[in-house]
């Protein structure tokens, strides 16, 4: 099962692929990651990419893909894999459609976790962390015993200075107006099933929606 997993920031994405391949035990490549493995390792691709990276500039997609490419290619998971993190844009789509080609291989389900954009906004804004042990609490879901103090190190707990509501709202900006033309691209590829989620519920809801929609596309694969 070869799978792209897509979601908002804020709408547990990160969580919810940890389960995915536990329970389908699908190589899990996340582009975060890859990336930061590919910087650390000091190829000469690495070096390209960290010079963008350490400018805060986006990565161009030929960089993007390339490296991409190389995870996918040398991932040998007979379970299959979870893309996560990528394709970002259409361009990175249309790459990775020849990719898997050339392979001999193809793509067969995108998931898109959704959520209301105030639910997220809700979910960020309310989040304080404790700097001493780095527990995260809810100003309203996942309160401390005492107001403000971290349960454990009795310290005042702080709101990480990004977790503001103009900051969220920027990103999901950003996120709707990158993803809609990948997730359209998608959905106008007659042998690649989408399946979208509703990521406000709880996040076992979460998992068990996701569990059941790909136990079912692995029945029609
Ligand atoms: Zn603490």
């Amino acid at each position: 099962m070869r799978i792209i997993l897509m979601g908002p920031p804020g709408a547990g994405k990160g969580t919810q692929a940890k389960r995915l391949v536990d329970k389908f035990g699908m190589a899990h490549l996340s582009s975060g990651d890859i990336f930061r493995a590919e910087k650390a390792g000091g190829s000469a691709l690495g070096q390209k990419l960290a010079e963008y990276m350490n400018a805060g500039q986006l990565v161009p997609d030929e960089i993007v893909v390339e490296i991409m490419a190389k995870a996918i290619t040398s991932c040998d998971s007979p379970a299959g894999l979870l893309l996560d993190g990528f394709p970002r844009t259409v361009a990175q789509a249309e790459a990775l459609d020849a990719q898997l080609d050339q392979a001999g291989k193809s793509l067969d389900g995108v998931v898109v976790i959704t959520a209301d954009e105030d639910e997220i906004v809700e979910r960020i804004t309310g989040r304080r962390s404790c700097s001493d042990c780095g527990k995260v609490y809810h100003v309203k879901y996942l309160r401390p015993q005492n107001d403000n103090l971290c349960d454990k190190c009795n310290v005042q707990l702080v709101q990480r200075a990004d977790d503001t509501e103009g900051v969220i709202r920027q990103r999901l900006a950003a996120y709707n107006l990158q993803t809609e033309p990948v997730i359209a691209y998608y959905r106008g590829r007659p042998n690649v099933q989408t399946l979208f989620v509703n990521g406000t519920q709880p996040p076992d809801n979460v998992t068990a929606d996701l569990v059941q929609g790909l136990e079912q596309l692995k029945t029609e694969m």
